[in-house]
């Protein structure tokens, strides 16, 4: 079977999915690629933030002598579990590289961009699907003063932006939010953001895309990806081959494997985190959360709470640590003594796509024919999502992208 189409999209996440959305939205041929159902990889139990507000990359100034600490404790939120890679190495080396101011504020704005462009595509795409978007803004809570002075200088960033966020006293936050702890130190509010349930946004918009034309191929595992400078690229899959004039890889932490033997390095390291998800205890407010130290988020999403977070970076490996699921229970408690215990829906894992600087891969590498990169979004896949898929719908039909790619480019590791 050889089957032919205008673009061909590998990956049903959200941006693999939002890529299809907008191709279709101007007559493009497309068919989507699957490899399991759709939105079974991280954009599935993620925390559905839209964060614009809390633009900083991973990378900043301190950020390696923070997380040393960290590294030699499996149950903390960040941990690097230890293997011979050299693809690692080189990760770890520009990820050291962009620990510096300057990087940092060029960072904030550009994500920043991203995520209001997404959030306004969020308000619109609202207005035809339901996936509980609700703009009610997102508010971290410290439980240190320390904490709160480290977060001065993010509000610094979003300030300069143009942004602006609001200090919270404990009073008022336990007045909003049952069951909070007394010992807490203050809050933060960013209200302008918002947050969905991913799961919902994902196959709600994958579904309007079939509705529009679009043929979504699930269970189709991709094998191999072949371009020639002529032709058009031949994608070799478990249901025979693909192929089709372009090819826009949006699998997310499984890119660089799918464009292995095409001699380009896509750094993307898979940062795994974990999630819980439980039945919403009564009266626990339409508010997400953020538990700073502890780097935990709380959302509601409809009748259901989720609490998740930490970062592991150990490779395209989806095996559940306990350890870690029950450190992240733990910190919840730490925060929220007082809410009440409700039966459990989910406990999952998901593995981000992160690249080194923190910024996504969006455009065509430097030397190949008809192969376009998206990916590398980490921790904000959901929160960049639209606008990603938007820019490379913009890239294959000839338009001028409504943000530069160019510092998104491939070839600028
Ligand atoms: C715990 C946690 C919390 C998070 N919270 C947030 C948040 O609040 N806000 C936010 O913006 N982001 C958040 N993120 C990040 C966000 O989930 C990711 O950035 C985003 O989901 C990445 O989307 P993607 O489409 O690139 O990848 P994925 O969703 O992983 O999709 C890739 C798809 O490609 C498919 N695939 C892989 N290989 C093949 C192949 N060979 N053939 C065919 N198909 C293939 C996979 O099956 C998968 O469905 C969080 C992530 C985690 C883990």
């Amino acid at each position: 079977m050889s089957e032919r189409s205008d673009v061909l999209v590998v990956g049903g996440g959200v941006v693999g999915v939002c890529t299809a959305h907008s191709l279709v939205e101007r007559g493009v041929r497309t068919t989507l690629l699957e490899r399991g159902e759709i939105c079974s990889g991280a954009s599935h139990g993620n925390g559905g933030w839209i964060f614009p507000s809390e633009s900083a990359p991973l990378p900043g100034p301190g950020a390696i002598r923070e997380a040393l600490p960290w590294l030699l404790d499996p149950a903390s939120p960040f941990w690097i579990q230890p293997r011979a890679s050299l693809a690692l190495l080189r990760w770890l080396w520009d990820f050291r590289r962009a620990c510096n101011a300057s990087a940092q504020r060029e960072s904030f704005g550009l994500r920043r961009a991203l995520s209001l462009a997404s959030l306004e595509r969020f308000g619109e795409l609202a207005k035809q699907l339901d996936f509980g978007f609700t703009q009610r803004g997102l508010t971290l809570i410290f439980q240190t003063a320390k904490a709160m002075r480290d977060a001065q200088h993010e509000v610094d960033l979003l300030e300069a932006a143009g942004g602006s966020a609001n200090w919270l006293a404990v009073a008022a936050l336990r007045e909003a939010i049952p069951g909070l702890s007394s010992e807490l130190a203050g809050g933060l509010e960013f209200p302008a953001d918002a947050h969905i349930t991913p799961g919902d946004f994902v196959r709600g918009l994958a579904a309007d895309v079939a509705q529009r034309g679009a043929a979504i191929e699930t269970h189709t595992e991709v094998l191999g990806v072949e371009w020639s400078r002529r032709g058009p690229v031949r994608v070799r899959t478990t249901r025979g081959d693909f192929s089709a004039d372009e090819v826009v890889l949006a699998a997310g932490a499984w890119t660089p494997e799918l464009t292995r033997g095409l001699g380009l390095r896509i750094p993307v390291e898979a940062a795994k985190g974990y999630s819980i998800t439980v039945e919403r205890p009564a009266g626990h407010p339409d508010l997400p959360l953020a538990l700073a130290e502890g780097m935990v988020f709380v959302t509601p999403m409809g009748s259901q709470l989720r609490f998740g977070g930490t970062l592991e970076l150990a490779g395209l490996d989806l095996r559940m640590n306990q350890r870690r699921v029950d450190a992240l229970a733990r910190t919840v408690r730490r925060y929220l003594p007082g809410i009440p215990r409700t039966p459990t829906v989910e406990i999952w894992r998901g593995l981000r796509p992160l690249t080194p600087d923190d910024l996504p891969i969006l455009g065509r590498p430097a030397g190949t024919s008809g192969l376009i990169l998206a990916t590398g979004h980490g921790m904000s896949g959901i929160s960049q999502g639209p606008i990603s898929g938007e820019l490379i719908a913009q890239l294959v039909s000839g338009e001028t992208p409504e943000i530069d790619l160019a510092p998104f480019s491939p070839d600028r590791f």
